[in-house]
């Protein structure tokens, strides 16, 4: 039988020699002992470049090591397999009032994977998962059988493992820090992005964040990147969440709808303005909730959104995701300049968001926010694609490569990067540019551990 697999995206298939499954440690180390083929490791797979396939190597599927070890409620910290998704962690951590303090805008993504690329999310107080990790169980690789190791941020290998993609060990169980899942109340206001970029520096000198925090872009064709549509959660006095509200984020579904005609209207722009406008309203409406107080969640609900809406659609078009971490002082440069790049190659937008990450403080080799803050530009965009390099594979057009690249420039220009888990537009010498302890982290690569994004930036 021929094996294949691919990311979720579909744009990197790849045929295997193996893809067993790890059940546990015991299981991963035997794997690991009985196989002379490259290992690519497999977390929920939603990186988009081939981060977790390699052609001919054994994948490791680590989502059944889903278990949730150790939860300390006095010191506020929580243990658990790699494999575990948030999803699985909110169901350990609701009931006791407690919630992950970093984590995506979605609960889809396995622990291992969320520290292969050191992830944030939407609390604008939180630096990168880095700084969140009290200490990591790994196993290393070796031709003598691999050797088990704990690691703690300052450790060489910790700098290599978290956002090293897969490269330097083989995650095992992680102990991470909690918080209180307070409950907290949503607000959004429309104001022009100046004015929006204004407001996120002053908070940044005061220290003064809301709880979580994130803002669209004006993705219509009439206002593009013009405005935004802030949206601030605050406490909720002495409340904290105790259950999961599975319903929370129902409307997505229909706003993907909405960007399914966007899409399949190739981003015209009387759809663009629609879906904008849709989206203004329905945030909006929330602030009437609760008499006026605003929709109110705990801290776990706000953070389960789908992740439905970036699934693969067509068999002619891929919807892409890019990032780019800009300093706090340069959002607006760079993000008009970027909506002119945007509408110089009529790329179809689907949907923008503005974060917020703070400077990592337990430093990997790959880190996106070394010195200082940084506002995270996220892209949600429509590519066509032709076909790929290999019998059935399929690739995004030259001209999706063009303006990203281009895209990446500018966010080098502006003193930014751009994030490492989507598909690898980027030259090696834009890797090289952005992250300046690349060569650390490809001298730290287990020469057993390989995938496609190792294979084009870490040899
Ligand atoms: C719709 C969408 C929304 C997103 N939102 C955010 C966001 O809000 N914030 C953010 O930071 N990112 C975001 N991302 C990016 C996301 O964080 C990454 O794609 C992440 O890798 C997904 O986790 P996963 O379990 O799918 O990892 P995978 O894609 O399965 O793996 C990612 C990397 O981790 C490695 N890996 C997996 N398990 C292990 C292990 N046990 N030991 C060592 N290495 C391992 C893999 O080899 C691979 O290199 C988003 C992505 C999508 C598609």
């Amino acid at each position: 039988m021929t094996l294949h697999i691919d990311d979720l995206q579909g744009l990197n298939p790849v045929r295997l020699a193996s893809m067993p499954i790890a059940h546990s440690e015991g299981g991963m180390q035997t794997l690991l002992r009985s196989t002379q083929e490259p290992v690519a490791l497999t977390g929920s797979r939603h990186s988009q470049g081939g981060h977790t396939v390699y052609p001919n190597a054994m994948a490791i599927l680590t989502e059944p090591m889903n278990r949730v070890l150790h939860i300390d409620r006095e010191q506020r910290t929580v243990t658990a397999q790699a494999g575990t998704t948030w999803s699985v962690l909110h169901a350990h951590l609701a009931p006791l009032g407690l919630a992950p303090l970093v984590q995506q805008s979605s609960p889809h993504f396995t622990l291992g994977g969320s520290i292969s690329v050191n992830c944030h999310g939407r609390d604008p107080g939180q630096g990168p998962l880095a700084n969140n990790i009290v200490s990591l169980d790994v196993l290393v690789p070796s031709p003598a059988g691999p050797k088990p190791q704990t690691v703690t941020p300052g450790d060489a290998l910790f700098k290599a493992v978290v956002g090293g993609y897969g490269s330097a060990a083989v995650i095992v169980n992680a102990t991470l820090k909690a918080t209180a899942n307070t409950m907290l109340r949503q607000r959004s206001v429309e104001m022009g992005l100046q004015a929006y970029a204004q407001e996120m520096a002053d908070r940044q000198s005061l220290g003064q964040w809301p709880a979580l925090h994130f803002a669209w872009l004006n993705f219509s064709a009439k206002a593009l990147f013009t405005s935004v549509l802030k949206v601030d959660c605050e406490p909720v006095e002495g409340q904290v969440g105790t259950v999961l509200t599975e319903d929370g984020w129902l409307e997505i579904e229909l706003m993907r709808w909405l960007w399914e005609q966007h899409s399949q209207n190739g981003g015209a722009g009387n759809y663009r303005n629609k879906v904008w406008n849709t989206l203004v309203t329905w945030f909006k409406s929330q602030n009437h909730e609760n008499n006026g107080q605003g929709k109110q969640l705990s801290r776990i609900d706000w953070l389960r959104q789908s992740v439905g809406f970036t699934a693969h659609r067509s068999e002619t078009h891929a919807s892409l995701l890019q990032e780019y971490f800009i300093p706090i002082d340069r959002l607006t440069p760079f993000v008009t300049a970027l909506g002119a790049l945007l509408q110089k190659h009529k790329v179809n937008l689907l949907s923008s968001t503005v974060r917020v990450v703070q400077q990592e403080e337990q430093p990997s080799y790959l880190s996106y926010a070394p010195d200082q803050a940084m506002a995270c530009i996220a892209l949600d965009f429509e590519s066509p694609l032709v076909s790929g390099p290999t019998a059935h594979s399929r690739m995004p057009a030259l001209a999706t490569f063009r303006w990203v690249r281009q895209a990446i420039d500018l966010a080098l220009a502006h003193q930014g990067r751009y994030y490492l888990p989507y598909y690898g537009f980027a030259t090696r010498e834009q890797f090289r540019r952005a992250y300046r302890h690349a060569e650390a982290q490809r001298q730290a690569r287990n020469p057993q551990l390989n995938n496609l994004f190792i294979d084009v930036y870490l040899v």
